[in-house]
């Protein structure tokens, strides 16, 4: 499939099966397993897979761009979406000798969702920096730990999982692993209520004692950090850069709807028609949305032509799209008043989903402390 025929499918499954449930998924914190088989039979799964193992071989414009809309219709979905794809590129970038084909050719398939189990109770938003330790044993390697938040929990077949190597002597040296769903000692250790993306499943999870074969340990040890910064933060920080553009075309939209439809009946005038203040508010959202699009083209270009400046661009990106979401998604809320503060627009939803972009990790301060120590040539770590 070509760019243009994934966009096309991306749209068709926003419309058709996220765009109805959005608002029901959202009240219910409902994680949509409809979504999920739609995304699998549009193969959308195997996006950025090669195509020898049946994905489709493509970069991070596609990705960016499929993430984009669905997030238009459920950011929720599309959050999901970009954990697996993140994950997915986790586990195509496996060591020599870890068995993942199998597991390739599923996703692409459309029968298999991954997420990144990285965040850690202990070291919170550092996944950097996880707090539990593998153990070697006979089968490979033993894995406790309490991971605080995973997209998809419970509802993905696989999860790529984060622990310090077992000789680590570094709070960096972490190895990834590959858990399947059915891990004995894996579980999910609470519900999730969340204020926004209520409907993605971000539930904490605990492994006690989970055995994982050699062939399902997907870095070196102490190679997860590598992987993290060189394979999952670029794609992560895209896709959550996208999910924010989404949010932020849907914002003007039901704005400019509300601003349409919305009368002042004694004075014969759509609100839009009469009040400069609304027009001037939906001008500054549709700026700032676009820039936000020129920016998504920029960190894409970065990363298909890759330059010294591609990771300062990747950290930027994250920063400055949680941003303007927030600020894009208020402004909407403002401009369409009790309308949206009562729940008859989509907007409260959208500015609820909107704050999730800037505390999720690497958080909108941490990536404004790497970009700080980046210009004055500080080291990161
Ligand atoms: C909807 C959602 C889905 C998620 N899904 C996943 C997932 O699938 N997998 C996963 O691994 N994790 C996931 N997370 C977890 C996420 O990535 C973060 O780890 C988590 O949100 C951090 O919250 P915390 O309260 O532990 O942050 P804390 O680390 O306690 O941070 C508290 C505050 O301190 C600030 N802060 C922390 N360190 C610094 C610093 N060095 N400099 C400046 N300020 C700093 C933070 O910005 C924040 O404002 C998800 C989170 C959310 C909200």
């Amino acid at each position: 499939m070509n760019h243009d025929t994934v966009v096309a499918n991306a749209k068709d499954v926003a419309d058709r099966v996220l765009a109805p449930a959005a608002r029901q998924s959202d009240r219910e914190g409902r994680f949509s397993s409809e979504a999920v088989a739609a995304l699998g039979a549009a193969r959308l799964l195997g996006l950025m897979l090669p195509e020898e193992v049946g994905g489709s071989g493509l970069g991070p414009r596609s990705f960016a761009a499929v993430v984009a809309t669905l997030a238009e219709a459920d950011a929720s979905v599309a959050m999901v979406y970009l954990m697996h794809v993140s994950a997915t590129a986790t586990i195509a970038a496996a060591r020599p000798g870890a068995a993942v084909a199998p597991i390739l050719k599923d996703i692409a398939a459309g029968r298999h969702l991954s997420t990144l189990a990285f965040s850690e109770a202990g070291s919170r938003s550092h996944f950097w920096a996880p707090v539990s330790r593998a153990r070697r044993n006979a089968a490979g390697a033993r894995i406790s730990a309490k991971k605080s938040w995973v997209t998809s929990a419970g509802h993905a077949q696989s999860y790529v999982v984060s622990s310090l190597a077992p000789e680590a002597t570094d709070p960096t040296q972490s190895t990834l692993y590959l858990l399947q769903k059915d891990a004995p000692g894996l579980s999910v250790a609470g519900p999730w209520d969340g204020l926004g993306l209520r409907a993605n499943a971000s539930a904490p999870m605990t492994l006690e004692g989970c055995e994982v074969a050699p062939e399902h340990q997907l870095t070196e040890d102490g190679g997860g950090f590598p992987a993290m910064l060189q394979v999952v933060l670029p794609l992560f920080n895209l896709g959550t850069a996208a999910v924010a553009l989404g949010l932020c075309r849907a914002a003007v939209a039901a704005t400019a709807a509300h601003l349409k439809t919305a009368r002042f009946e004694h004075l014969g005038q759509s609100l839009g028609e009469s009040l400069p203040t609304l027009r001037a508010q939906l001008a500054t959202m549709q700026i700032d949305t676009d820039g936000l699009a020129a920016r998504i083209d920029d960190v894409v270009d970065h990363l298909e032509r890759p330059r010294e400046t591609t990771m300062l661009r990747v950290l930027e990106s994250k920063a400055a799209a949680g941003d303007v979401a927030i600020n894009v998604t208020s402004a909407a809320m403002r401009a369409c008043g009790g309308a949206a503060f009562s729940k008859q627009t989509n907007i409260e939803r959208l500015f609820r989903d909107a704050h999730a972009g800037a505390v999720m990790a690497p958080t909108g301060d941490v990536l404004r402390e790497f970009i700080g120590k980046a210009v004055l040539g500080i080291p990161l770590f």
